[in-house]
Parts: structure tokens; C-alpha cells; sequence
């Protein structure tokens, strides 16, 4: 395989190799901890944020941080750099819903959502682009949703925050693109995790009528699109949305 073949190489190692240094924020929980894990059985150096509860397995470096505050972001960065190095692998994964119809939705209820899905993942990755257009290499993974691209009626703050990370991705792709830095969309769709488990049980059994799949999806699932996103074999992919639901988006 040729320096072309695997981008810029670290130590003789080739990007995307095992070892690199992976933080995803919101890792303590759901989609994120599964995220987590799927990188350390790679062998990556894994770090999560979460905000009040660290309870993730051995091996994983667990990192308090809010990400609506941006010297709490950067406090995290600076613990995960000391312990793993410059972050090479960031998924900006935290994210929160506070569905209700437009003419209930208060402009707090809109404006913390983007704040925390869309403002969040700016703060992440604008701290964590200082190391890697210093390596000049890294993988940005933004955890974006369905409803992004398809809309939801409930959702207007939640599926705006996350239909803002594609502009984000894209934008970031021809910003950073030339540095070896790939930034990528998962977009998944109807994930079991604590965030869907709250909807009430006519909403979930609305929305299994539309997947073609027939299903709902588990954590990990996402974990390993993710995971190979940010692989080696993913180079030459930048500024795509990856869609994760079982059909549900198709077409959007
Ligand atoms: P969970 O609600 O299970 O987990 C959300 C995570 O985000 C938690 O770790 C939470 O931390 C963290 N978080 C929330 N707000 C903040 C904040 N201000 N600062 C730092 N961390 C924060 O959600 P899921 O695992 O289901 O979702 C993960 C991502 O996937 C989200 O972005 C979500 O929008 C997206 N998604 C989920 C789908 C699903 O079906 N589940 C479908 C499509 C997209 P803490 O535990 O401390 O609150």
C-alpha cells in the first residue's frame, strides 16, 4: 500500500489505523457509548464527555463537560490530550430532544436544543481542529438524525439542529478538506436507547409503521458505521450523510 493509498501516516503508522486517540461526547449513554466501546476493541485510546453520570467500562477515559459551555469543553479537551494525545477521531454525538408542536414550542425550548445539538458540535469541533490541522489528518463524525433530512412534526428546533450539522459537515469538507481531515454525517434513524424510549408508545408504533425494515435499530448498529467512517478504508469519503434507519429517510 502506498502513502496514497492511507493519507498522511503517524509513528509508520497508516491513519485509521488501531491506537488513535478517539473522543465522542455524550459517550456515557446509548448511541454514544456504544460508539465508545466499538473503538476500543479497535484499540483506539477512547475518551467520552458526559455531564453527570461516568459509569462507562474499564478502558474508556470518562471527561466531564457541558458542551453549551465552551471553557467546559475546552477543560475536557486539554484532560483527553494529556491522557491520549491530540484528538485524531471526534464524534460529535451529545444531543438532547425537547419535542413539542410549533405553536407550544417556547424559543427557549428551540433555541437550548440548538444550542447543545448544533452550537455543541461548532464548540467540539472547532477545538478539536486545532490538533488536527496540526497533524494535518483527522475524522469529524457528526451524529445528526432522520428527521434532519425528513422532518417530524413535534420537532421543529430538534430536526433544524440536526439538519444544520450537514451544512456544518459540508462546509467544514471544503474548509479542511485539503488537511487530511474527513467530516461525515451518520444520520440515524429509530434507535433504542433512554432519548426514544420517552416518546409515548402510539408515537413509536406510528413510526414502525414506515420503516421498511420493520424494526427499530440498536446502539450499535450506529456504533460500526461510525466506527468505519472514521477508518482508514473512509478516506476519500467526506461531506456524505450516511443514513442509519432501515429505509426511512430514502430518498431524502
Ligand atoms: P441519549 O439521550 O441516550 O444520550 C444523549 C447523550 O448526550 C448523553 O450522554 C447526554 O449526557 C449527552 N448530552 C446531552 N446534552 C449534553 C450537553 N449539554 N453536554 C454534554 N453532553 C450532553 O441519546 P441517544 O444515545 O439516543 O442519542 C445520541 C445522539 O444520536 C443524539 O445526538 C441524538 O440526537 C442522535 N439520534 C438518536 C436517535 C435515536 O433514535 N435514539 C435517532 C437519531 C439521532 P447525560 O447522560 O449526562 O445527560
Amino acid at each position: 500500500m502506498t502513502a496514497a493509498d492511507t493519507g498522511p501516516s503517524r509513528d509508520g503508522q497508516a491513519d485509521g489505523q488501531a491506537g488513535r486517540s478517539v473522543l465522542i461526547t455524550g459517550g456515557n449513554r446509548g448511541i454514544g457509548l456504544a460508539i465508545a466501546k466499538s473503538f476500543l476493541a479497535n484499540g483506539d485510546r477512547v475518551a467520552v464527555t458526559y455531564r453527570s453520570e461516568s459509569n462507562v467500562p474499564d478502558g474508556i477515559l470518562a471527561v466531564q463537560a457541558d458542551v453549551t459551555d465552551e471553557a467546559s469543553v475546552d477543560a475536557a479537551f486539554t484532560v483527553v490530550e494529556a491522557a491520549h494525545g491530540p484528538v485524531e477521531v471526534l464524534v460529535a454525538n451529545a444531543g438532547i430532544t425537547k419535542d413539542t408542536l410549533l405553536l407550544r414550542m417556547s424559543e427557549s425550548d428551540f433555541t437550548s436544543v440548538i444550542d447543545t445539538n448544533l452550537t455543541g458540535a461548532f464548540r467540539v469541533i472547532k477545538r478539536a481542529s486545532r490538533g488536527m490541522i496540526r497533524l494535518r489528518r483527522g475524522r469529524i463524525v457528526l451524529i445528526s438524525s432522520v428527521t434532519g433530512l425528513y422532518g417530524a412534526p413535534g420537532q421543529i428546533n430538534y430536526s433544524s439542529s440536526k439538519a444544520g450539522l450537514i451544512g456544518m459537515a459540508r462546509s467544514l469538507t471544503r474548509e479542511l478538506g485539503s488537511r487530511g481531515i474527513t467530516a461525515n454525517v451518520v444520520a440515524p434513524g429509530f434507535i433504542n436507547t433512554q432519548m426514544t424510549a420517552q416518546l409515548p408508545a402510539e408515537t413509536q408504533k406510528n413510526y414502525l409503521a414506515t420503516i421498511p425494515a420493520g424494526r427499530f435499530a440498536e446502539p450499535e448498529e450506529v456504533a460500526k458505521v461510525v466506527r468505519w467512517i472514521a477508518s482508514d478504508e473512509a478516506a476519500y469519503i467526506s461531506g456524505a450523510v450516511i443514513p442509519v434507519d432501515g429505509g426511512l429517510g430514502m430518498g431524502h
